[in-house]
């Protein structure tokens, strides 16, 4: 009899391992639970966002390798081909960061239209669009032609919707807590109306929510071991756009992807990226922040607890970060834009910004595959082959020690994506009565 599993997130890790799944196992019983519908007009997910970076410009060789073999095929296959735009990626590097891709590149033997140059002759590359960058403590710029961005929310949905086709089942409803047999076997879900789902497996690729929903399972199965302790935090990011106009939109459109990058002490990289078809030019910003509360009595960081997660209300402050992360792209040249359509976007993050593909060790017949730790939407087309691997036991020792539930983390201080700021210091000051 074919297995059933039961994924809960439909996002890029949920949906690729759906399918996956119902490509290898036409026959098995594959659901996914999601809170939202999977082509709703809003929705929590990560993973559904205007637009993300898809590039293999790594200095970690594992995840530029998988990068690799995602983007191959992001450029080749026809399900998630039309989102791919190889724009190309323009990143301004103040560590030896170019050195180590270009080094990572030729010890995978792959060749790509990629170089570090000097700040000035960099300067002068695309229309001089980012002549008037910041270029302070920069060692130079890594430009690879090959690299570039995704539709995200689009293909998403594309291939969702393509495992629906393909007879996975697509379930609205949000789930509270986990539910186990008398051995403590993990065998299904419960939503938060009262309803059972069950499953020979249960993945959770529940993003952010993570830590939140095992605290619950947690608590309500009276197994402390459920809980993901320090090995998962929730962090938020927030991002903005502004409408280009005709005139501008001219000379933005055929721009590549723009990256800041900084070190572990002088904050996280930030990015700009090209216009949609809808002209609209975006940057996440400078500030990742916890959402500490506490939860059943635990201080956990978790998004906040509306059910859009309060993605929309953006506070001032984090419209400056936008405003900042403006600034250092393009200066004058973008000092008249009006910043608009603000989010807070939450992602699982890892000490190590690895991720999560694992059986989780405390109840047999449950299984983690997230955290994309602010990077992993790229791996979309591949990430459901190394769940699978994982939910059969064939994942290779390095990704399996790599990704495991259980393994030693590093300390965050030497990770400059590493969430830093607690929301509550970055609300607009109550109204004093
Ligand atoms: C601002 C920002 C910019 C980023 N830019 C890039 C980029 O350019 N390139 C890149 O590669 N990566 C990028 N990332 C990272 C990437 O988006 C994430 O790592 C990835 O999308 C995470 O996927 P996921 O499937 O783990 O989680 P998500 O996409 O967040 O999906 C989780 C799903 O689980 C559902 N869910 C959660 N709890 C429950 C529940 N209790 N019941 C029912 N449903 C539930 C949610 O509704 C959601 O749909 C960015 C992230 C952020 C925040």
């Amino acid at each position: 009899m074919a297995a059933s599993y039961l994924i809960v997130g439909a996002g890029v890790f949920g949906v690729s391992t759906a399918y996956t799944l119902i490509r290898k196992y036409p026959n098995a019983s594959v659901t996914i639970i999601d809170r939202d519908a999977f082509d709703a007009e809003s929705r929590v997910a990560a993973s559904w966002d205007w637009n993300k970076v898809v590039r293999a410009d790594y200095d970690d060789i594992v995840y530029c390798r998988l990068a690799l073999e995602a983007q191959d095929i992001f450029k080749s296959d026809p399900l998630y081909q039309p989102y791919f735009h190889e724009s190309g990626i323009y990143w301004i590097c103040r560590s030896d960061y170019a050195g180590q891709v270009l080094d990572n590149y030729k010890k995978l033997g792959r060749t790509a239209d990629l170089q570090a140059l000097d700040v000035n002759e960099a300067r002068k590359l695309y229309g001089g669009i980012f002549a008037d960058a910041d270029y302070s403590g920069v060692k130079d710029v890594l430009v690879n032609r090959s690299s570039g961005w995704a539709n995200a929310g689009d293909a998403l949905v594309a291939v969702t919707r393509k495992c629906v086709e393909l007879g996975v089942k697509y379930v609205v409803a949000d789930i509270e807590s986990l539910q186990f047999d008398t051995i403590g076997a993990c065998t299904g879900v419960k939503t938060t109306k009262g309803d059972a789902h069950r499953a020979e497996k249960v993945i959770l690729s529940t993003g952010a929510f993570t830590p939140r929903l095992l605290e619950q399972a947690a608590k309500a199965s009276g197994k402390p071991d459920i809980s993901a302790g320090d090995r998962i935090v929730a962090g938020g990011i927030t991002t903005g756009m502004t409408t280009l106009d005709e005139k501008s939109y001219e000379k933005f459109a055929k721009m590549p992807v723009g990256v800041q990058g900084y070190t572990a002490s002088t904050g996280p990289f930030i990015g700009s990226l090209p216009p949609t078809r809808d002209r609209e030019l975006k940057w996440w910003g400078q500030k990742i922040f916890k959402n500490t509360q506490s939860i059943l009595g635990k201080q956990i960081s978790a998004p906040p607890s509306k059910p859009d997660y309060d993605q929309w209300k953006v506070p001032n402050k984090l419209k400056q970060d936008i405003a900042y992360a403006n600034n250092v792209f393009y200066g004058k040249n973008g000092a008249s834009w009006k910043m608009e359509k603000h989010r807070i976007c939450w992602d699982a993050f890892t000490t190590s910004s690895d991720f999560i593909i694992s059986p989780h060790t405390a109840a047999k017949g449950l299984y983690i595959a997230t955290c994309g730790s602010f990077h992993g939407y790229k791996f979309f087309p591949v990430l459901g082959k190394y769940v699978v691997q994982m939910l059969e036991g064939e994942l290779e020792p390095d990704l399996k020690e790599k990704w495991a539930w259980d393994r030693e983390r590093p300390d965050p201080k030497d990770n400059p994506d590493w969430p830093r700021w607690e929301m509550e210091d970055l609300e607009d000051e109550k109204a004093r009565l």
